[in-house]
């Protein structure tokens, strides 16, 4: 398995054209603001951190778009066309973050149209309710699907339209919040009126877009039911619109919930700015704690690399990389979907290498209404009555006992690899060169007591466990060393741990 090839795989190229390795500092530590593009490099600096003034400046029409970037014909056509099928907005602040010079720059694949969007180019067949959200849809605009949680479509307003959004049906299509129509009085009545519904989720669209009395509405109607525990706002606005957080009001009227959790989407580390820091301690110090929902997008974020930058950038804000979704069999996104191997790759590589607090569920939100599966690379390897085989981030194989001792098998055969642990002839096997091992065999020597010769990684021993004469196996670089030491070393003590 190996990264695609419109995927950075050694590093994450930021806009001044450096490239930023997993250990080095994101962009999101810098001091200063995030860059402007040329356009707008004179606006004074209370107008550009002026949220209202970023949303009316938002690029909306192919007019303003095509003067910005460099575009070829067929980008140039297909943007005229789709402008007729779905909406465009994106912010001044968040098209800033684009590298002109990249055709293919991760925030410009998200926020600006491409000709693949177009009905007959390849990968944009798809579904427009892919989930069938509308049919577990008991009053319009709400979906319960889950047993104790619901879902609230409050808006088709976003403050920057995601090309590859799952409810682009009601947020980007034109005319399509029409054949969602809702009653705000009566999804928050149904929530009411079900009690066994502990968590509401205020989507939409995104609801930080809401007028404040329609947002008031909603918080303070959904907060005062006693049987909801936790009232989620999912939006992006931390990541496209971090200004819209200044607003004192707002903070007050979340913060004053004590319900309510953020859920946000950050998709590429580049997108953790400054402002966005900002924004998130403005939410945080207001009560919300924050988990992030990325998706997983061809040519934007499909590679070790940029999720590690993505997944330790956002540790550094507080915010919980929470999920990593699948992309869905949407219309006009089949080409950011991937393969599901890449996302249990990108797992592989996060799960044990990195924080267990940076490392997001990778989860697939089935056809067909089935919900969220989470998927991960196989950690349990084999079984017996007794016993499983399991495996470690470092390739490490491990015999382990959930219940106590093994029982001893009264015919022991004599055979490899797994099936040798499952015999109880080994309790570990390590890959050859394992650099904790070496690590420790580093610490032994310098202790003195390095007794090991760094022989026999690799292979069976029995990890670590009090042998025959009374010593502990710290040091399983040692085997084969002849020192006694160990067990399996032939001599008859204990039980046999090196398998060559
Ligand atoms: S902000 Fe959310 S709802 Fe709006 S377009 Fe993006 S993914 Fe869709």
């Amino acid at each position: 398995m190996g990264d695609s090839p419109s995927s950075p795989s050694t590093g994450v190229s930021i806009p001044n054209g450096t490239e930023f390795a997993d250990g080095d500092e994101p962009p999101s530590s810098a001091p200063r603001p995030s860059s402007r593009h040329p356009a707008w490099a004179d606006v004074p600096e209370t107008q550009w951190n002026d949220w209202r003034w970023q949303s009316q400046h938002a690029i909306r029409h192919p007019r303003q778009l095509l003067d910005l970037l460099p575009f070829s014909e067929d980008e140039r056509r297909a943007i005229e066309a789709l402008q007729a099928q779905y909406k465009l907005a994106i912010p001044p602040y968040y098209f800033s973050l684009i590298d002109p010079s990249d055709p293919r720059d991760p925030i410009r694949l998200q926020s600006v149209p491409s000709p693949l969007e177009l009905a007959g180019a390849a990968g944009a067949d798809g579904e427009d309710d892919p989930l069938d959200e509308d049919k577990d849809s008991p009053v319009p605009g709400l979906t319960h699907r889950y047993p104790d949680r619901a879902l609230l479509v409050t808006t088709h307003v976003c403050t920057m339209y995601c090309r590859f959004c799952t409810r682009k049906r009601a947020t980007m299509k034109r005319g399509g919040w029409d054949a969602v129509s809702h009653d705000d009085r009566r999804m928050v009545e149904y929530v009411r009126d079900h009690p066994e519904i502990h968590d509401a989720i205020i989507s939409g669209g995104d609801p930080l877009t809401l007028p404040p009395e329609k947002l008031a509405f909603f918080v303070e109607n959904l907060t005062a039911i006693p049987h909801l525990d936790v009232i989620r706002i999912g939006t992006r606005v931390p990541v496209t619109l971090p200004q819209r957080l200044d607003d004192d009001d707002l903070m007050a009227l979340l913060g004053g919930s004590g319900k309510i959790w953020i859920q946000t989407h950050f998709n590429h580390p580049r997108e953790v700015t400054p402002e966005a820091r900002r924004g998130c301690d403005r939410l945080r110090m207001a009560g919300m704690p924050i988990n992030n929902h990325a998706v997983l997008l061809k040519g934007v974020n499909d590679s070790l690399a940029t999720q590690r930058a993505l997944c330790r950038a956002l540790l550094r804000i507080k915010v919980r990389p929470y999920y990593l979704f699948h992309c869905d069999p949407v219309t006009g996104a089949g080409h950011f979907r991937t393969p599901i191997w890449k996302g249990i790759e990108i797992i592989e590589g996060l799960r044990g290498h990195t924080s267990g607090l940076g490392v997001p569920t990778y989860v697939v939100d089935a056809p067909r209404g089935g919900g969220k599966i989470p998927l991960m690379p196989n950690y349990l390897l084999s079984a017996s009555n007794d016993s499983v085989v399991l495996r470690n981030y470092e390739g490490m194989l491990v015999h382990y006992h959930p219940t106590g001792e093994p029982v001893v098998s009264p015919e022991p055969v004599e055979t490899q690899g797994v099936s040798a642990l499952l015999e109880g002839q080994g309790e570990v096997l390590l890959p050859e060169g394992n650099p904790r091992m070496l690590r420790r065999r580093s610490r032994n020597q310098a202790n003195g007591n390095g007794h090991g010769k760094g022989k026999g990684i690799g292979r069976l021993h029995d990890g670590g466990r009090p042998n025959g004469n009374g010593h502990h196996h710290d040091n399983p670089n040692g085997h084969g060393s002849g020192n006694g030491h160990h067990r399996g070393n032939g001599n008859g003590k204990g039980k046999r741990g090196i398998v060559p």
